[in-house]
């Protein structure tokens, strides 16, 4: 397949049809990976029911604005969404569809790979690119104790996910001209079952993401009486309560709404305290917009220890009852 070089940035859109914040740092941050490169267009994908803001508030940004605009596509759906975007993809042929870390992305990115049978690199913690026109996803393994570089050299387009790491970008001197796609294949994946509503999260609690104070707890704590604890303790001192993938595992915590980290939420509190928590790479990408860090183990070479404003050497349980005494008092 001969590709266009065209670098394409899944712009996902909030429920009122807003570019989501996530995508203008994906714009700078892939503006930044090309600018040794010679010849690429960046290029915007946008898919949902009258995206025509949407478009044009992009258009300074981007050298081209690609816009399925349907009212089939008003429901964020994984298989209408990909089934809307193959023709249109297999027509412009683009080298790399790159994708901001969520939920709906991931599966999203998941789907278009299967359809157009080319690799994913999913859960990347930064990206390049190399001479050659191959995306390197940066992904860590083994535990986070080392970073693999993840490569698809021999199917197009390159499909990645990233989290968003980029400043908001500065207009381009030319305008992005926009291309309304057709999508009458949208209906056609009528045939499939669909998930019809897709609930935003929690049952109680605010969500981690747009929070201030967060604690968050990791298998350090040790039991579920402990893990209650802390959520009283974190209850009382005004903090949304977050965790590591253990709790999760251990069933101290229902669900993953609540876990920080590469295949949870990215987080920037004002203050993130971690309690318990050993601070792997695939944890610590997603609090380190945190503005201040404090972290209590019973560990002080702990590693997210070493990645801390300020941090506590004792015993999870104990500082809890003692917190909760004090503020009790
Ligand atoms: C592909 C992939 C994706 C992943 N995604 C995520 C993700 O999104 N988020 C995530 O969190 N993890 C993720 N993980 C798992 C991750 O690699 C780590 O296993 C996990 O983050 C470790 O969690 P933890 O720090 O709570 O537990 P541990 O690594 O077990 O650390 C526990 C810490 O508690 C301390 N401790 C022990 N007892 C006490 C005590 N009594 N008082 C105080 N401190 C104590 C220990 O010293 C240790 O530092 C992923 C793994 C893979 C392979």
């Amino acid at each position: 397949m001969c590709q266009k070089k065209e670098f394409w940035i899944y712009a996902a859109l909030t429920r009122e049809n807003i570019v989501e914040k996530s995508v203008w740092g994906l714009i700078s941050k892939v503006r930044e990976i090309l600018s040794p490169h010679k010849g690429w267009s960046i290029c915007c994908l946008l898919a949902g029911d009258k995206v025509n803001d949407a478009a044009e508030s992009l258009a300074p940004f981007v050298d081209r604005v690609y816009a399925l605009s349907d009212s089939s596509l008003k429901e964020e759906n994984h298989m209408r969404y990909s089934i809307a975007m193959v023709p249109l993809i297999k027509r412009e042929k683009p080298e790399v569809i790159l994708f901001g870390v969520s939920v709906f992305n991931s599966i999203l990115a998941a789907a278009l790979g299967m359809h157009l049978k080319t690799g994913v690199i999913a859960h990347s913690i930064d990206i390049n690119i190399n001479s050659e026109g191959n995306i390197v996803g940066a992904i860590p393994a083994f535990g986070g104790s080392f970073i693999g570089d993840i490569m698809c050299p021999d199917a197009r387009p390159q499909i990645i996910g990233v989290r968003a790491v980029g400043v908001f970008p500065e207009e381009l001197p030319h305008r992005g001209e926009i291309v309304y796609a057709s999508c009458e294949t949208a209906k056609a994946s009528d045939d499939y079952s669909f998930i019809c509503e897709t609930l935003s999260a929690r049952s109680n609690g605010k969500s981690i993401e747009n929070a201030d104070f967060i604690i968050c707890g990791g298998h350090g704590v040790g039991s579920l009486e402990n893990w209650e604890l802390l959520e009283e303790v974190a209850g009382m001192l005004g903090a949304e309560i977050a965790s590591t993938r253990p709790p999760v595992d251990e069933g101290w915590v229902k669900g993953e709404e609540r876990m920080i980290g590469i295949s949870g939420k990215y987080v920037a509190p004002k203050v993130y305290i971690g309690v318990g928590v050993s601070g792997t790479s695939h944890h610590l990408c997603g609090m380190r917009d945190s503005k201040v860090v404090i972290n209590i183990n019973s560990d002080d070479n702990a590693l997210s220890m070493h990645n801390s404003d300020y941090i506590v050497k004792c015993d999870a349980r104990d500082i809890l009852l003692a917190l909760r005494s004090v503020i009790v008092e």
